[in-house]
């Protein structure tokens, strides 16, 4: 793409300045051929003025063997040259003899010499005006030579010629330092500024026209070498090529003669322009993939930075969730600390709210003791030793339900031994259905436990499991406390291969949504009664969580909580 447009602008400037080149060129060319014209027009009328002369004409009749007369028409003549500033003027015989001329006293003298072979001299003779362009064969100057006929009534008794050194014109062009030459019709270069390119040819010429040019010695002896000159390409245009130059040449025919004269321009402006286009195109381009590669570059660097502080920001964050991590860990190691603590706490918690159930119950035994004590004093004194004994009697089964309260009283504050071993579930929520049977009953609640005929063991501690269902119990007698129906609390259990599994389910006012959604969190509560902490159950879930069984609370189809106990099952070997 790049070199494309380098390429399509380097064509146009070299077009458009060779079109420059030519128009320059034909101006130039102009200006030459009216030089040149000028020139000869200047000399024109000399052969023709020279023609009417008196003292020509009778040097031509009646003193043609007269050296004197002779003498005074050449004096008479370069005085008129001087005038002219021609190079030579003269008068020939009808036979090409030269009687007279103004160069008479120099050595180069025409007088005595006959030129009857040049052209020029010939077209006169037959009546017209001769041009022609020769080298001196004397003064070995090149010149133009104009011919005009002299007349004597009616006939042609000789020829007038002037001689015209175009060599000052020729300078005219070196010394401009331009470069303009002349050819005629054979392709002969007769004026140059360039003189190794005189009398050279740029074609080779027929030999018919080479014998003439023998002939009429119009350039001396020489052997019309050719100059060579091929055409090549350039920007639209042509260049000439002569002597390993290149040049833009421009040809024009000079007016009334068959001559052509050439204008060469050096192409050097066209190939400069190019390569100054070509040289600020490729400049261009290299500061452009310069620039795009700097861009690249700041590019990646910012790419790279990016990354660089994306990945110390990761490494932060990791370092922040390792810490987080840690402490979650640590958290969680308080937290079981303190699960541990409530499960103590909440027993304790629990034993005090059946302390108060117990002392109820203890209170009504010691009372009614009292007033059977104070009734055998009065059978004793009056000897009635029938109704003594039934009082005895029921001193003696109300101390022995006392004594199992507080067996099970002592029993419930023993520390839980931790010792796992194979425990009996139904056992436990026996027991547990005895220790809540105080409440039970003041509640009016109604238990009904369905089991299969299977002893259904897990492993763990007895004491704990039956916390476990004192938990349980409450809560169903609690969430039943208000109910106007009948208050039942229905515990199913079943046994797998691998698990034994207890439902607890009640009638009371069942669990709402957000109560689900918090059920086992600590100090979770509802009631607002001093005694429930709300550890209940996050104390129940942590049992049996450390049992290695599950705990899942929802609402039965028509009212009431429901709790679904799994614990493995422990296999006897
Ligand atoms: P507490 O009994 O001291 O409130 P728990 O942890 O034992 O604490 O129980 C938390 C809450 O769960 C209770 O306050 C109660 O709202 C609800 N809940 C527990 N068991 C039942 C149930 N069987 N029926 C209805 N709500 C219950």
């Amino acid at each position: 793409m790049g070199s494309l447009s380098i390429w399509l602008a380097s064509y146009w400037l070299g077009a458009s300045t060779a079109l420059e080149l030519r128009e320059t060129s034909r101006e130039r060319l102009s200006l030459y051929e009216a030089t040149l014209l000028g020139e000869l027009d200047k000399y024109r009328y000399l052969p023709f003025v020279l023609s009417g002369n008196e003292d020509v004409k009778e040097l031509l009749t009646t003193f043609q063997n007269d050296p004197y007369f002779a003498n005074k028409v050449s004096k008479s003549l370069a005085e008129t040259n001087n005038k002219a500033e021609a190079n030579v003027l003269y008068i020939m015989d009808k036979k090409g003899n030269t009687l007279a001329s103004s160069n008479w006293q120099d050595k180069t003298s025409f007088v005595g010499h006959n030129y009857s072979f040049r052209p020029y001299f010939q077209d006169a003779i037959e009546g017209s005006e001769g041009r022609f362009f020769a080298i001196g064969t004397i003064s070995g100057i090149p010149g133009f030579f104009m011919s005009h006929p002299v007349y004597e009534d009616g006939s042609i008794i000789g020829v007038a010629v002037v001689k015209v050194n175009l060599t000052p014109l020729q300078q005219q062009w070196n010394d401009g330092g331009e470069n303009v030459y002349i050819t005629d019709e054979n392709g002969v270069i007769f004026l140059a500024s360039q003189k190794d390119w005189l009398y050279k040819s740029l074609r080779s010429i027929p030999i018919e026209q080479l014998q003439k040019l023998q002939r009429n010695k119009q350039y001396g002896e020489s052997k019309f070498d050719i100059l060579r000159t091929d055409r090549i390409k350039v920007a639209g245009d042509f260049s000439t090529k002569i002597e390993g130059e290149r040049y833009l040449e421009t040809i024009q025919d000079i007016a009334n003669t068959n001559w052509k004269i050439h204008y060469l321009v050096s192409i050097s402006p066209i190939t400069e322009n190019q390569r100054t286009i070509v040289a600020i195109g490729i400049g261009v381009i290299v500061t452009l993939l310069v620039l795009a590669l700097f861009i690249r570059e700041r590019r990646e660097k910012v790419i790279s930075t990016r990354r660089a502080l994306e990945a110390e920001k990761m490494e932060e964050m990791n370092r922040q969730l390792e810490i987080e991590i840690e402490e979650r860990r640590r958290t969680e190691k308080e937290l079981r600390a303190a699960q541990d603590g409530l499960v103590q706490a909440g027993k304790l918690a629990a034993l005090g709210q059946m302390s108060a159930a117990i002392a109820y119950e203890i209170n009504q035994p010691i009372a009614a003791i009292q007033s059977y004590v104070s009734n055998c004093v009065s059978y004793l004194r009056n000897q009635d030793d029938q109704e003594l004994n039934n009082s005895l009697t029921e001193i003696s089964s109300l101390t022995e339900k006392m004594g199992m309260i507080t067996a099970q009283l002592k029993n419930f504050a023993r520390k839980s031994s931790l010792k796992v071993r194979p425990i009996d579930v139904v056992k436990a929520i026996n027991k547990a259905g005895h220790l809540m049977q105080p409440v039970l009953k003041a509640q009016s609640v109604f238990v009904e436990l369905s089991t299969e005929p299977k002893t259904m063991l897990i492993s763990g501690d007895e004491i704990r499991l039956e916390q476990v269902f004192v938990n349980l119990y409450r809560n169903a007698v609690d969430a039943m406390k208000t109910i106007k129906g009948e208050k039942i609390i229905t515990i199913n259990t079943s046994v797998t291969d691998t698990q034994v599994r207890v439902i607890v389910s009640d009638t009371g006012t069942g669990l709402e949504k957000h109560v689900l959604n918090e059920l086992y969190d600590p100090f979770f509560t509802t009631k607002s009664n001093s005694e429930s902490l709300g550890l209940g159950l996050s104390i129940t879930y942590g049992i049996i969580k450390d049992l290695k069984g599950e705990i899942q609370a929802s609402n039965n189809p028509d009212g009431g909580a429901c709790f679904v106990l799994s614990f493995p099952r422990y296999i006897e070997k």
